[in-house]
């Protein structure tokens, strides 16, 4: 047999052997300094991103989940207040939701994007509604024109998940394009490895137009202070430590790059593994671009996990996000009803190896492997 790479969910070695030499001086040269808390690798890391995204404020934080709970804590959102939140993604927005006393209230996903949708928020708006948290999933964005203009004529936040769909752009009905995380009062987004824009560690950002949310947000993540101990409101502690902005300072640079070989790679599966009957591949939206955080299928007849465990004992990874839809969870159980899709999703969803090193010879190598499943 053929010498065979090893194929793997995310290749975070080889996408840093391309950068090494680069990334290595960065990282000494913050240790040189000793600057490792607030170093000026952080406040460019936010200018550059800023500037990427056209964003006017970026406020970077220690991670993805910090993020979004510092942007409900700026908010001044008190507790019992709803939040709206999808019932099919991560658990991090729901979590901080729950851990500042407000109550998140459950909606489906579109069934064909997995995202956020403005026929099941509707549905739920209460006169204790106070914000809306869409979650742009899998590296595109939701429909946000009705989202947005819901939430305008009910006085509601809305305050963007977009920790896997960073580099993605939406199109308003208009024309008008700008970045995902930049599109409601607040954005926020992780730079957890694995994601588009990953560091080496943990990190996080919010993003928003609105420079009094802006003092507010930066108050929130150091301490409700603006004025060294002076604390006018309750705070927390999160930062971006200086190693990790002076790491993503050198990956920006790369983002679109790293988006097109994600989309490319994107593009050859759909070649591979179009016509296999019991798959439907990925839609893309005509409203956003696609950065494919994850390359997710559903799998027809309830042959997911069958799937998984074949593509398994070939050597070929694969996972399920996510496996239970939030209202099946212990810690936020409810009764499912007009989550429908969520758990459809929830039962027949498979993500297969996304990364930007993945190449051609992996991928026929995976696409064979389904095929072959399907035919025996
Ligand atoms: C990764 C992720 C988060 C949390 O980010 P962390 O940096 O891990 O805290 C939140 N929401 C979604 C949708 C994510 O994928």
């Amino acid at each position: 047999m053929q010498e065979q790479q090893k194929i793997q969910m995310v290749d975070l070695h080889g996408q840093y052997m391309r950068i090494k030499a680069e990334v290595d001086a960065a990282v000494a040269e913050v240790i040189d300094s000793s600057a490792f808390i607030n170093g000026p690798a952080v406040g460019r890391f936010a200018s550059a991103l800023a500037q990427y995204t056209g964003a006017a404020h970026v406020i970077p934080c220690g991670n993805g989940t910090d993020a979004l709970q510092i942007a409900l804590m700026a908010l001044g959102l008190k507790p019992g207040d709803e939040v709206i939140v999808p019932a099919f993604t991560y658990v991090a927005s729901a979590e901080v939701i729950a851990l500042l006393g407000l109550r998140p209230i459950l909606v489906d996903v579109d069934r064909e994007t997995f995202n956020t949708d403005i026929r099941f928020i509707e549905r739920v708006l209460t006169p204790r509604t106070r914000a809306v948290i869409p979650v742009h999933l899998f590296g595109q964005s939701c429909d946000m024109a009705p989202i947005l203009d819901f939430a305008a004529a009910h006085g509601l936040y809305v305050v963007e998940d977009n920790a896997q769909s960073l580099g993605a752009v939406y199109t308003f009905p208009d024309g008008r394009r700008r970045h995902t995380g930049t599109l409601g009062h607040i954005g926020c987004t992780s730079f957890f490895p694995s994601k588009n824009l990953g560091c080496y560690g943990d990190g996080g950002a919010l993003f928003t137009d609105d420079p009094a949310l802006a003092e507010r947000i930066r108050m929130t993540a150091n301490h409700g202070q603006k004025v060294k101990y002076h604390h006018d409101i309750v705070g927390c502690n999160s930062r971006l430590d200086t190693i990790q902005a002076a790491v993503l300072e050198i990956k920006l640079r790369h983002l679109d790059e790293y988006c097109s070989a994600r989309r490319e790679a994107a593009a050859r599966y759909r070649s591979l593994l179009d016509g296999v009957d019991a798959l439907e591949l990925p839609a893309e939206a005509p409203f956003s671009t696609h950065v494919y955080h994850q390359y997710t299928l559903k799998i027809r007849g309830g042959l997911r996990d069958a799937l998984k465990d074949f593509l398994a004992s070939r050597g070929i990874p694969s996972m399920v996000y996510y496996p239970l839809p939030l209202h099946r969870q212990k810690a936020y159980a409810g009764d499912g009803r007009g989550l429908k899709f969520a758990e459809e999703l929830a039962d027949s969803v498979l993500s297969l190896p996304m990364h930007t090193e993945l190449d051609g010879q992996m991928q026929e190598m995976i696409a064979e492997t389904v095929r072959e499943f399907f035919r025996r």
